[in-house]
C-alpha cells in the first residue's frame, strides 16, 4: 500500500474509533499499529457511558454487551465510623447510559477492529511502526514505516496520505517528529498495577472504585470479573524505592491499606507484577500543522484522576471523523478543517485537565505530605481546623447539586460526542438490558449510502446551470431546483433519512418538523416519514407565507407545535428569508424552534444570519463544495 486518504498511527481507542468512523464515511483510511495484537494488561480498561451511547448510535451495542464486563456503578471512599461513602452515583443517570463499563482494553479494541473490518475501505496494518513523517515543503504528505512483523526490522517505507493522524499515545513518535511539543503540568504521584484474586462470593454485576487513603499512600480497588485490579498511588519518583523495599515490603503496605485483601497478598509473586505508569499531564498548544493531526493521548496525556482518559480520547476521534469526512471525500484536507477539530475538543480537554490539577493540588499533594487521610474526612462537624479537604468533601456528600453533576461529569464528560451521520445506522436497535442481545434489524439504513446517492441524486437533477434571477432578486450561474429532488420518486426517502440523521448527528432532539410552504412541506413529511420507519414519533407542519384571515385564523397547519420542540425545514436557501418566516411563525404558534436544517447550503450568508437572528443552529446537508459549484 503506497497510498491512503487517512493515515493514523496507533491502533488504541483513538486511533481504532477514527479508523471505523472514517471508513463508514467511505474515505479510506489505513490504521497502523506497532504491536502484533491488542494484548495488553492495565491499559485503563473503562468504557464510559458516553461512549457506550456512541457505540449504540453505531448499531453495535448488542455486540458490546456480549463482550465480559462488569458495572462500575458508582466511586465510594471509605471513612472511618460511616463505612464507604458514595461521591459518585452514576446508577442516578438516566439508563441505560447510567454506569461505566470495565473490560479489557484488547477485547474493546478487538470489537472495534472487527466492526471497522466490516468497511471496504479500511485497513489495519498491525506490526506496522511509523517512524516519522513525510513533508512537501511545510506540509506533511505522508507517515513513514517499517514493518516489524515476527520481530524483524523492514525496510523504511512511505504511505502517502491526506492527512496523518497521530494517534500513538503518550510519547507521540509522530508529533516529535513534526516538532510539536507539549507543556507538561507537574504531577505529584505515580501509579503501580497489579492484580488480587477476587472471590466468587465476591462478585457481582455491580462495580465500584473503592479508594484506601494511607500515610503517604493510597490504594485503588477496580472490581473486575475474577481479580480487582489494583492502582498503588505513591508520590513520583518512588519506583526505585518500591523496587529496593522489595516484594514483601509492597505486600505489607497493600495488607495495610486493605486489611480485607491481606490474605491473598501473596498472589503478589514478585516486583515484576507491578505495572510502573508514569503519569504525566501535558497538553500541546496547537494539535495540528498542514496535513497533520494529533488526537487522544497524542494530543494531551491525562491524569489517571478520574479515569478519563480513554473516554476523551474516543471523543476526540468522533470529532476529527466527522470534521474531516467532507474533506477527505474530497480529497482535499484543510488546514482550516484541521483547526475545528483542535477548537471542539480544546474545552473539555482543558476542562478535565485543570479538574485534575485541582484533584492533585488539594487530595494527593496533601496525601503524600502525610496531611489527609481517610480519619481526617470523618471528623467532618467536629471543631477540628477548618480544611480545604474536609469543606470538599463535605460539598461532595451533601450538595444536592454536586450530587447530581458529578456522575454526569466523570460518566458523560463535557461535551460528549455523538456519531456522525455518516456512521450510523438510521434505525439503530434499541439499546438492550446488560447480557441481552439483540440483532440489528433488517430495516437499519445505511447513512453513508444513503447520503451519497442523495448527492449523485441533487448533482444529476437539481443542479440548472445558465444565469437566472433567484427568489430573492439576486443574480446567479446556476439554480439549485430542489424541488425536483424533494418530489421525486426515489430522492424524496432519502431526503428524510439524510436529514434526520442530520439533526442527529448535531444531537438536535425534536418532536416536529416543518417549514414554510411549499419549499419546505415535501421535507417535513420526508422527515416525519424516516422518523416513523426508525420507530420515532415526529409530526409535520406547514407555515403559510401569511397568517389565515378566515377559518381559526392559524398560520401553522398540521397537528399543534405549541410547547414542542420544533426543526424547521428548507430545501435550500439564499437569503434565509423563508426560514426566518417559519421560524417566527413557529414562535408565535408557541412552538420552541431548536434547530433551521437545508438540504443544500450555498454559502450565500445563510447560516451566519440565521443564526444571528433566530438564536438556534443552522444545519445543512450539503454544502456548495460538495455540489461541485463555484
Ligand atoms: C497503566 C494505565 C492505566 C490507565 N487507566 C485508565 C483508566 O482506567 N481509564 C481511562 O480512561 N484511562 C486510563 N489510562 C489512560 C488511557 O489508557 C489513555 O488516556 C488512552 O488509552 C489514550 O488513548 P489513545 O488512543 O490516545 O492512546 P493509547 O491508548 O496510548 O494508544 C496508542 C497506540 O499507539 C501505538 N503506537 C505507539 N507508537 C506507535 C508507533 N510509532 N507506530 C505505530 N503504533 C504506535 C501503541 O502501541 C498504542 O496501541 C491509563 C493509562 C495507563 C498507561
Amino acid at each position: 500500500m503506497e497510498r491512503t486518504g487517512c493515515a493514523v498511527v496507533g491502533g488504541g481507542p483513538a486511533g481504532m474509533m477514527l479508523g471505523l468512523l472514517l471508513a463508514r464515511a467511505g474515505v479510506h483510511v489505513a490504521v497502523l499499529e506497532k504491536h502484533r495484537d491488542f494484548l495488553r494488561d492495565f491499559r485503563g480498561d473503562t468504557v464510559h457511558a458516553s461512549t457506550i451511547r456512541l457505540i449504540d448510535e453505531l448499531g453495535l451495542g448488542a455486540g458490546f454487551r456480549a463482550l465480559p464486563q462488569s458495572r462500575l456503578s458508582n466511586v465510594a471512599v471509605p471513612v472511618p465510623g460511616s463505612g464507604l461513602v458514595t461521591l459518585a452515583a452514576f446508577d442516578s443517570l438516566k439508563p441505560p447510559y447510567n454506569y461505566v463499563a470495565m473490560m479489557p482494553q484488547w477485547d474493546f479494541l478487538d470489537f472495534l477492529a472487527s466492526a471497522a473490518a466490516a468497511e471496504p475501505t479500511f485497513t489495519l496494518l498491525m506490526e506496522t511502526e511509523a517512524t516519522g513523517l513525510e513533508f512537501d515543503g511545510g506540509r506533511v504528505t505522508g507517515v513513514r514505516f517499517r514493518s516489524t512483523a515476527g520481530g524483524a526490522e523492514g525496510p523504511e517505507q512511505v504511505l502517502h496520505a491526506d492527512v496523518v493522524v497521530a494517534a500513538d499515545g503518550r510519547h507521540s513518535v509522530l508529533r516529535q517528529a513534526a516538532g510539536m511539543r507539549a507543556k507538561e503540568y507537574p504531577v505529584p504521584f505515580d501509579t503501580w498495577w497489579f492484580k488480587i484474586p477476587r472471590r466468587a462470593a465476591e462478585r457481582g454485576e455491580v462495580a465500584g472504585v473503592v479508594p484506601a487513603l494511607g500515610d503517604r499512600d493510597a490504594l485503588i480497588a477496580l472490581n473486575r470479573t475474577d481479580y480487582y485490579q489494583m492502582g498503588y498511588l505513591a508520590p513520583k519518583g518512588s519506583d526505585a524505592k518500591i523496587r529496593e523495599d522489595g516484594v514483601e515490603h509492597f505486600r505489607q503496605r497493600v495488607a495495610a491499606l486493605r486489611p480485607d485483601l491481606a490474605d491473598r497478598v501473596d498472589s503478589i509473586r514478585s516486583l515484576a507484577d507491578l505495572h510502573w505508569l508514569d503519569v504525566r499531564l501535558n497538553r500541546l498548544r496547537r494539535w495540528y500543522v498542514d496535513g497533520f493531526l494529533c488526537i487522544g493521548d497524542a494530543a494531551h496525556a491525562m491524569s489517571p484522576a478520574g479515569g478519563v482518559g480513554i473516554n476523551l480520547a474516543i471523543q476526540d476521534a468522533v470529532a476529527a471523523a466527522e470534521r474531516l469526512a467532507p474533506d477527505l471525500r474530497q480529497g482535499r484536507v484543510r488546514t482550516r478543517t484541521l483547526a475545528s477539530i483542535q477548537r471542539r475538543r480544546r474545552m473539555p480537554t482543558v476542562l478535565v485537565q485543570a479538574v485534575q490539577r485541582v484533584m492533585h493540588r488539594v487530595v494527593f499533594v496533601p496525601l503524600f505530605a502525610g496531611t489527609l487521610s481517610g480519619d481526617m474526612l470523618a471528623r467532618v462537624g467536629d471543631r477540628t481546623p477548618f480544611s480545604i479537604q474536609r469543606l470538599l468533601f463535605f460539598i461532595l456528600r451533601h450538595n444536592p447539586v454536586v450530587k447530581r453533576v458529578l456522575p454526569r461529569v466523570i460518566a458523560i464528560g463535557p461535551r460528549p460526542e455523538h456519531a456522525p451521520g455518516f456512521a450510523r445506522p438510521l434505525t439503530v436497535p434499541p439499546p438492550t438490558k446488560l447480557g441481552a442481545m439483540t440483532s440489528p434489524t433488517d430495516t437499519a439504513v445505511d447513512t453513508a449510502a444513503a447520503r451519497a446517492r442523495l448527492l449523485e441524486l441533487i448533482k444529476e437533477l437539481a443542479v440548472v446551470r445558465g444565469k437566472v434571477i433567484l427568489s430573492s432578486g439576486a443574480e446567479a450561474d446556476y439554480y439549485i431546483d430542489l424541488r425536483r429532488i424533494t418530489l421525486h420518486h426515489e430522492a424524496s426517502k432519502l431526503v428524510g433519512q439524510v436529514m434526520l440523521a442530520l439533526a442527529d448527528d448535531a444531537g438536535i432532539d425534536f418532536e416536529c418538523a416543518g417549514g414554510l410552504t411549499m419549499g419546505a412541506d415535501p421535507v417535513g413529511t420526508a422527515v416525519m416519514h424516516a422518523a416513523a420507519d426508525a420507530g420515532r414519533t415526529v409530526d409535520a407542519f406547514v407555515v403559510r407565507k401569511a397568517q389565515k384571515s378566515y377559518g381559526m385564523g392559524r398560520q401553522v397547519e398540521g397537528p399543534s407545535v405549541e410547547g414542542r420542540k420544533v426543526l424547521v425545514l428548507e430545501d435550500t436557501s439564499t437569503t434565509g428569508g423563508s426560514a426566518l418566516t417559519a421560524v417566527e411563525g413557529v414562535r408565535k404558534a408557541g412552538g420552541n424552534v431548536v434547530a433551521v436544517a437545508v438540504i443544500v447550503d450555498r454559502d450565500t450568508g445563510a447560516k451566519e444570519k440565521i443564526e444571528a437572528e433566530t438564536g438556534v443552529p443552522y444545519l445543512f446537508a450539503f454544502g456548495k463544495d460538495e455540489l461541485g459549484l463555484d
